[in-house]
């Protein structure tokens, strides 16, 4: 589109709003084709320009776009210059109820003189202005500011290439990587060669090279990565670099949260790896929640999504034999697993989180109440001597009592140095060999078909099984279904689920307390314990949460 006037055009001021630039360009494909462009701190408005009334007018907005970019076109005598803006509006989706994120680009021909330098420079000047208006479009969310906006510079890409169908390289290179080229960000990519690769890997990396790790896999990539960053010494640094998902897996729990936090309508498949791109692009990020687990070797480990053990783990461990079908996996695992419903025997406890402490927000908009109490103090594992019978043992069964570990606290996570090294204490854990403070819930029932801890949003890409979790909420959302509960019943729960309407279904079974920190003691001597899709130790565990820990890119 061939440029005529690049000055700001006092006619350009409609509706009250200003336009940083106005210009007219023609079309690239064809020079009778001109429009008239304004960009305003918000929006890029295109009109067509002809003699027939009824001019037809797009208007983009500025929050969709992801990147612009100047050049000269490929013959050399052509004096004019280029501008393409990139966009991924949700727009109807063919052939298909709803809406979704597309991609749209939109190109200019500047032909304002004869000089092919004037022209490429006026054309930068645009390209530049729609960049800074995209980035400044720093979206406030239930009065929240992000922590921070910024684009990523330098990210690494770690595919794992068996996640899933074991297309998550393909998906990348055929969706993500256009995107980042589209939005000017370098990234390297790192293709894992086995498991544990990516943990050993930023264990050791220098991570001043990189601005962001973004992991193109199941939860399960990422809680390698979460883990090796743990392990590290500057683990208090090295946790603060922000974490990007990108759904490549069969297990996209994180993804399908990152997806629903953003506000935006249910997305699968392509459809949720374009919009996590798209977040990727944006770079926003926000903090999150990061739960600490013990296990009764004495080993603790890092999680991001959940805790579980009865039905929900042993679906995850044996659907992953199905891994090749995707997301389904977990349905048809939940089908053959209700085929053979097991009930599991074991003790929970668990500290409850005091509602009348909460500030006052609706449940949901919980990243309001982002601050719970976490203490980094230099001391040793809670763990240190681990024995674990009869543990679950408090003088308080089914009461919540007061208690200062109740009291939530205003301040973010503090360090308190020992010297060289600072340790990351879980203050609300006793030893797994000692009982459970008095301020603690014991539940009564001891037969159970599955307890789940879970601090995300979703369980799985159509398991909405928290309807008001956010990444910082500081909670872990412990729900658990006791014995006795029928196949059909349990069925519905899950269909349910899928629409986030399971705590609706009034079923006498399920329980849900939001908690601070809980202990399971299994009794049945065999069964699976699962975090975070990961399988680990079977025996007794307990966990904290340690609000907004890491931070992660979200929309
Ligand atoms: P999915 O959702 O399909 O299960 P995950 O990201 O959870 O995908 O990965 C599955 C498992 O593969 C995890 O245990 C992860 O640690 C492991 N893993 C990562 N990279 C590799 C690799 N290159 N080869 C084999 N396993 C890997
Ligand atoms: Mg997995």
């Amino acid at each position: 589109m061939e440029k005529d006037a690049s000055e700001p055009d006092p006619s350009c001021q409609r509706n009250g709003v200003v336009a940083v630039l106005y210009g007219e360009f023609t079309d690239i494909l064809n020079d009778r084709l001109r429009y008239s462009v304004s960009l305003t701190e918000s929006a890029l408005t295109i009109q067509q320009i002809s003699s027939s009334p009824g001019r037809t007018k797009v208007v983009f907005n500025l929050t969709d776009c992801i990147g612009c970019r100047a050049y000269r076109g490929p013959d050399k005598a052509d004096v004019g210059a280029y501008f393409t803006a990139y966009f991924y509006p949700f727009k109807r989706r063919w052939m298909s109820f709803g809406v979704a994120r597309q991609r749209v680009e939109q190109c200019f021909r500047v032909a304002l003189a004869q000089d092919p330098l004037a022209n490429l420079q006026e054309a930068e000047r645009w390209a530049h202005a729609i960049r800074d208006a995209s980035v400044l479009q720093a979206p406030r969310r239930h009065g929240v500011l992000y922590k921070e906006v910024r684009r990523p510079c330098r990210v690494m890409v770690l595919v794992n290439p068996h996640s899933g169908r074991g297309q998550a390289l393909q998906l990348f290179t055929g969706h993500v990587q256009g995107m980042l080229t589209e939005a000017a960000v370098p990234y390297t990519l790192v293709i894992t060669e086995h498991q544990n690769h990516a943990r050993e890997m930023v264990r050791k990396t220098d991570l001043s090279q990189w601005d962001a790790l973004v992991i193109m896999s199941g939860d399960g990539l990422l809680f390698e990565v979460i883990n090796g960053l743990m392990e590290r010494e500057d683990w208090q640094e090295a946790i603060q670099i922000p974490l990007g998902i990108l759904p490549g897996g069969s297990g996209n729990a994180l993804a399908a949260s990152v997806h629903h936090y953003s506000q935006s309508p249910p997305a699968w498949n392509e459809e949720l790896l374009l919009s996590c791109g798209f977040m990727l692009c944006k770079g926003l990020v926000v903090s999150l929640d990061l739960v600490s687990i013990h296990l009764a070797s004495q080993q603790r480990l890092f999680s991001f999504l959940s805790l579980a053990w009865g039905f929900v783990a042993d679906v995850d461990i044996e659907s992953e034999k199905y891994r090749h079908v995707g997301a389904i996996r977990f349905l048809m695992g939940t089908l053959v697993r209700l085929a053979s419903l097991r009930v599991y025997q074991g003790r929970l406890a668990y500290l409850p989180v005091k509602e009348a402490n909460l500030p006052a927000s609706p449940p949901e908009h919980p990243s309001l109440c982002s601050s719970l109490p976490c203490q980094l103090i230099p001391n040793s594992s809670p763990n240190q001597n681990s024995r674990h019978n009869r543990s679950i043992t408090n003088s308080n069964h089914n009461t919540i009592t007061n208690s200062s570990h109740n009291t939530i606290a205003s301040e973010r996570p503090a360090t308190q140095s020992d010297g060289k090294t600072r340790t990351l204490v879980d203050s609300l854990l006793p030893g797994l060999d000692q009982p459970v403070p008095e301020s603690w819930t014991v539940v009564k029932e001891e037969d159970f078909v599955l307890v789940l801890a879970i601090y995300q949003s979703h369980l799985a890409e159509d398991l909405w099984t928290v309807p008001g979790a956010m990444a910082d909420d500081g909670l872990i959302h412990l729900f658990y279904v006791t014995a006795g509960i029928s196949r059909p019943a349990l069925l519905r729960l899950f269909l349910a689920m899928e629409k986030g309407a399971h705590l609706a279904c009034g079923c006498p079974y399920l329980v849900y307390k939001k908690v601070k920190a809980l202990r399971l003691e299994p009794i049945s001597p065999q069964g699976v314990i699962t975090v975070d899709g990961e399988m680990v130790e079977y025996g007794p565990v307990q966990a904290q949460i340690h609000p907004g820990l890491a931070r992660l890119i979200c929309g």
